[in-house]
């Protein structure tokens, strides 16, 4: 059955991949242009864009990816992703240009400048969602086809239009699915296992709070250096 696929050039690839898993959705590597046939939809994950933006190129799939996306192809950008994914990066030249936003790289500052937040994201799921933030964006303008799913201070941090999903924060290094059932959802994938736990087992060092400017935690560490 024709699943979601993971950009399979540089980043965080196997948490993405672990998290459909853990939903009963089939997932598919997409590290040519070939992958992507009968695909529903293609995960863009967090990395390093400008490292993204070279690969994609190489590989063609910048093209190919255009090209499904204009066939119906749903997108989900997470962090670099979400950068590969704007019409506009600020100062910097656009790579896919498929989503018609405004970002900013890196606005939050350094590596050290990465944090976790636990926040209500009402669209996506009733419970409030750990996001993890490392070396960040800021959305700083939606389209008119646009929405914002979650506004924080001064900027957004995810949005969609009917075929693209992107967030400046990395759900697939948290315990919770929410964001990959909400993307599921997107694509008109059933979920196969309605019991499956809603979140992973595996301890993460999100912190729980309840606003989304009162409880910002430095990270502790533990994050790869291909972020
Ligand atoms: N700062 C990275 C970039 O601009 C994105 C970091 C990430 O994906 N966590 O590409």
């Amino acid at each position: 059955m024709a699943g979601i696929g993971v950009l399979d050039l540089q980043g965080g690839v196997v948490e993405h991949l672990g998290h459909l898993a853990a939903l009963g959705l089939s997932a598919r590597r997409v590290k040519k242009a070939a992958d992507l046939a009968g695909l529903t939809g293609l995960i863009l994950p967090g990395g390093e864009s400008t490292c993204l933006i070279r690969l994609l190129r190489r590989c063609g799939l910048d093209r190919a990816i255009r090209d499904r996306a204009r066939a119906g192809l749903k997108l989900w950008g997470t962090c670099a992703g979400a950068i590969l994914l704007a019409r506009e990066v600020v100062g910097e030249a656009t790579s896919l240009g498929l989503m018609d936003i405004r970002i900013r790289r890196n606005a939050f500052g350094s590596q050290l400048d990465s944090f976790n937040l636990t926040v209500p994201v009402p669209a996506v799921d009733p419970a409030p969602i750990p996001l993890t933030f490392i070396r960040a964006p800021k959305i700083l303008r939606l389209g008119a086809a646009v929405s914002s799913l979650l506004e924080i201070d001064d900027y957004c941090a995810a949005a969609e239009d009917p075929d693209t999903l992107v967030t400046v924060f990395h759900p697939e290094l948290t315990p919770s699915l929410a964001f990959h059932r909400y993307f599921a959802a997107k694509c008109g994938l059933p979920i196969p296992n309605r019991q499956h736990p809603e979140r992973l087992s595996k301890n993460s060092s999100h912190v729980e709070g309840a606003g989304p400017s009162s409880n910002r935690t430095g990270l502790t560490g533990g994050f790869t250096s291909s972020f």
